[in-house]
């Protein structure tokens, strides 16, 4: 199934996995997508490391494992620490596992892995992967700004050559605030940047989430959401639902303001995607209906 085709029928809705440490089994992921695969997302994207390492194996059979399962698989590929041979080898493998989506990436620049030079940009992957194989290619983007860029303006001319190197769609960056994601939409609109955008939602459940969040993520937080945080931070359950709640709320407003899709950050917590989707996937099965 080529995503991309999804969005003309309707408002999408996917779910994202990482897989399990090196030093795990990948069973230890299998009830995970059990319980995530009986919630019938549209498809469930796996990540994959940008470093050169380690899990990366998982992730490859992580995604078998959804295609097998009946749902359509979407796997990350950052390419920044990998040189064109290994991203071929991982593209011959794609295909022999029959997997036909890919998100293209650059990865994060690590101070300590010095960056192998074939690729710079993720445009120069959607490029690499178009010219290596019938794939589907998704592209991150980012409403409150890449980190590495200077300006918006700068990084939406950026996107727009992600997108005319043939990425067919976009998975935003997680944002606690709807309105940096519309008026970011609007900016990339004017760029004439067309294709659909999902809007990455990343349900804040637990403590450590919120200290991740303060320190690395750079997503402005809304007072609304500071104040549920702060009020609930020391009562688990209280902040479970809190958080939950407010992923809800979000998705709602989304949806109302006619979003292409949903991209579930799902933290490899499945009851937290199970209480999201039942909020919200009657709203989305009507939405275009
Ligand atoms: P790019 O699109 O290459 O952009 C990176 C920077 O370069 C931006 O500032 C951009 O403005 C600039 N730029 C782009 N093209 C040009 C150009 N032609 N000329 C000049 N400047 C340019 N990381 C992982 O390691 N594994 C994952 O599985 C993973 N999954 C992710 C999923 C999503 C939905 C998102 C949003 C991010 C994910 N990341 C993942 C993180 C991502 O790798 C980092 O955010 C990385 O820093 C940028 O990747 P990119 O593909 O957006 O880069």
């Amino acid at each position: 199934m080529n995503i991309r085709t999804l969005f003309d029928k309707k408002t999408v809705f996917s779910f994202e996995i990482f897989p399990p440490k090196k030093t795990s089994p990948v069973e230890v992921i299998y009830n995970t997508l059990d319980e995530l695969s009986d919630l019938t997302p549209d498809f469930i994207s796996v990540t994959f490391s940008a470093g050169g390492s380690s899990n990366n194996s998982h992730a490859l059979e992580i995604a078998s494992r959804i295609k097998d399962m009946g749902i359509t698989p979407m796997l990350h590929l950052p390419c920044i620490n990998y040189t064109k041979e290994e991203i071929t080898a991982t593209l011959e493998e794609v295909k022999k596992r029959g997997i036909e989506n890919l998100l293209a990436l650059r990865g994060d620049i690590n101070p300590d892995i010095p960056p192998k030079n074939d690729f710079r940009y993720a445009s120069d992957l959607v490029e690499f992967i178009k010219q290596n194989g019938e794939f589907d290619i998704a592209g991150a983007c980012y409403p409150e700004i890449h980190p590495d860029a200077d300006s918006m303006i700068e990084d939406i001319r950026n996107l727009r050559k992600k997108v005319d190197a043939g990425a067919s769609h976009l998975i935003s960056q997680l944002f606690f605030d709807n309105e940096s994601f519309y008026a970011f939409r609007e900016k990339a609109m004017l760029a004439g940047i067309e294709v659909p955008i999902e809007a990455g939602i990343m349900p804040v459940v637990n403590k450590k989430q919120i200290e991740r969040m303060v320190t690395t993520c750079g997503a402005s937080l809304p007072q609304k959401f500071v104040r549920i945080m702060t009020k609930y931070e020391h009562n688990p359950e209280a902040l479970r639902d809190a958080g939950i709640a407010y992923a809800i709320s979000q998705i709602i407003d989304l949806l109302a303001s006619g979003v292409d899709g949903i991209h579930l950050y799902t933290m490899n917590n499945p009851y937290v995607a199970r209480k999201i989707s039942e909020a919200v996937s009657g709203i989305i099965k009507h939405d275009k209906a």
